[in-house]
């Protein structure tokens, strides 16, 4: 019997339904897949019943990994690694499909490094990932809502994102205190150029640090109150920062790269 590591995010999924569906969202037959947290190998078995070319899991617990190892022998290279750790660019030269049921405690810094670091073109095809429902919320989140924010202006520059379903504590064990919810995650075919990533997480984080406050404070820092910036994209500073669309949030860190070339 394993021990769940709580330190680790350790949920392990035990919902046949639902580790069925999960590998039903896109075609895994001759597809390479990168698994990420396989923890006892539940949802890694489901992936390897529907014919992938190639099975790549990351696990970061030791013991976990040797069990996979010993479980999956030929079938799947396990890496004991912490999956922060790896650039993913270098674990092979064709495109991944991605799953993982993510550990909570780092999902979205998982995502955020994913999109940060993308260099030419994107090494996945589509990431099937397993969020908190709350961080899922603010994923999918669009402008005029109170769950908009810095996470969902990054996810959504550079992909396409569709909430599968919810999971309840139930289909885990040990039970989660949260809901979960599935999202697919494929990239856009046009993507607004934005030079540096680091720009666009600057110029969010200067207009969220304050959310309910008016837009007049962040665009005054950032364009010391640039009138044509303001006319240009028919901005109004009595807005809050949750009310401009992602588009504008893109622009301003375009126009924010050109002040600083
Ligand atoms: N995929 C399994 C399932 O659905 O039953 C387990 C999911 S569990 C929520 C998260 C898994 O990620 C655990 O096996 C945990 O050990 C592993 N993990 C936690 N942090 C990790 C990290 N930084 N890198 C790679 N794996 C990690």
């Amino acid at each position: 019997m394993i021990k769940a590591k709580k330190s680790l995010g350790q949920n392990f999924l035990i919902d046949a339904n639902i580790l069925e569906r999960i590998v039903n969202v896109i075609q895994i037959k001759e597809k390479n897949i990168l698994e990420i947290g396989p923890g006892t190998g539940a949802l890694t078995s489901c992936i390897l019943k529907k014919n992938p070319k190639k099975v790549i899991v990351v696990e970061k617990d030791k013991n976990l990994a040797e069990t996979l190892e010993q479980n999956f022998r030929d079938e799947v290279t396990v890496i004991n690694k912490d999956i922060l750790e790896i650039d993913e660019h270098s674990l092979i030269n064709e495109k991944f499909t991605v799953f993982g049921n993510l550990p909570y405690n780092i999902s979205t810094e998982i995502l955020s490094k994913w999109i940060i670091n993308l260099k030419d073109g994107f090494w996945f095809d589509h990431l099937v990932l397993m969020f908190q429902k709350e961080v899922a919320n603010r994923i999918i989140s669009k402008f005029n809502t109170s769950t908009y924010g810095r996470l969902s202006i990054l996810a959504n520059w550079k992909l396409k994102i569709v909430k599968i379903c919810d999971i309840k504590p139930v289909s885990f064990s040990p039970k989660p205190k949260v809901d979960s919810s599935l999202l697919l995650f494929t990239p856009k075919n046009k993507i607004f150029k934005i030079e540096d990533p680091k720009n666009l997480e600057k110029v969010t984080r200067v207009f969220f640090s304050h959310r309910r406050k008016m837009l007049k404070k962040p665009f005054n820092q950032l364009f010391n109150g640039d009138q044509k910036i303001l006319d240009k994209f028919k901005i109004d500073l009595n807005l809050r920062p949750q009310n401009l669309d992602f588009e504008t949030y893109y622009q301003l860190t375009s126009e924010y790269e050109n002040l600083r070339s």
